[in-house]
């Protein structure tokens, strides 16, 4: 990977990226909240549920990228403008999707956190715009792509001026159709080998099914995963866009609870720095 100037690791110093309260790459961090944003009262349900259970950030995308050009396309400005208010009543910060290189200047003053989804990381122009915003930017892997064409998509934000990219697995096409895509958790440890950049998992959209998200959420932890990112809704029955894969609040309650003993199981002792260790490659 002899193009990764910016991206390849050289020393043991990660990147840390502070959001809010919380430092991405320091502090393991959970991002949840609904695919997208349909009103202001479902948001607000959302966010509040999401913050009770112990969530860090608010996710929630005001435009979809969509199969078909007839599903609900997303709110747009008016879903920015709701997610700003949730952030206000929650204190929560918001990670929420950029389609269009044309949008990022202004989606950039409501978001605290930029997404790039699957279908859009190799597409260069946006990473280009997205690498001069001042926001992070969270980097979801193609669904056909390779770690290292993933991380030289990191590579142009980077190269951009832009150093806060936080990389998202969310699970890659293989032949399997039980579940929507492959979790690949060996690219866990595998991108910690190769970059100082932050890796979340997004057990959601990679498993597609509700009784695997809370499994791989903790086996994301095991396998030293930085944060997650995972899909909530106040009723997901009601949910205009990935509605089969939404946990109630009642469930992702119960897997926060879980994962804080998992991780407490994992991580007994603070580090020498008295910062939080984080994950089993940290375990004596
Ligand atoms: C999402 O997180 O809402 C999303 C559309 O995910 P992906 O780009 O991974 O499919
Ligand atoms: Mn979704």
């Amino acid at each position: 990977m002899k193009n990764l100037k910016l991206a390849a690791r050289t020393t043991d110093a990660r990147t840390l990226i502070p959001v809010g309260d919380i430092t991405l790459g320091r502090d393991f961090v959970v991002m949840a909240g609904p695919c997208s944003v349909e009103s202001e009262a479902q948001t607000l349900a959302a966010a509040r549920a999401v913050k009770a259970a112990g969530a860090d950030l608010l996710r929630g995308g005001a435009f979809k990228p969509r199969t078909s050009p007839y599903a609900f396309q997303g709110l747009g400005l008016e879903g920015l403008k709701i997610l700003a208010r949730a952030r206000e009543a929650t204190g929560l910060p918001i990670v929420t999707e950029v389609l269009d290189p044309r949008d990022v200047s202004w989606v950039a003053e409501f978001a605290d956190i930029l997404q790039i989804g699957t279908r859009n990381m190799q597409n260069f122009a946006l990473l280009k715009e997205v690498g001069k915003a001042s926001r992070p930017v969270l980097l979801k892997r193609g669904m056909y792509s390779t770690l290292e064409e993933w991380l030289n998509c990191a590579e142009y934000i980077l190269s951009e001026g832009n150093p806060n990219v936080i990389l998202c697995e969310r699970g890659i096409r293989t032949f399997e159709t039980y579940t929507r895509n492959t979790l690949d958790l060996s690219a866990v440890p595998a991108i910690k080998e190769l970059t100082h950049l932050p890796i979340v998992v997004d057990p959601t959209h990679s498993t597609g099914r509700l009784s695997l998200i809370g499994p791989m959420s903790l086996a994301a932890v095991a396998a030293g995963a930085d944060g997650l990112l995972i899909e909530v809704h106040p009723n997901p029955a009601e949910a205009l866009c990935d509605a089969d894969q939404a946990l109630t609040p009642e469930m992702f309650r119960d897997l926060m609870a879980r994962l804080r003993s998992l991780r407490a199981y994992l991580e007994p002792s603070t580090r020498p720095d008295g910062s939080p260790g984080r994950g089993i490659e940290e375990t004596p």
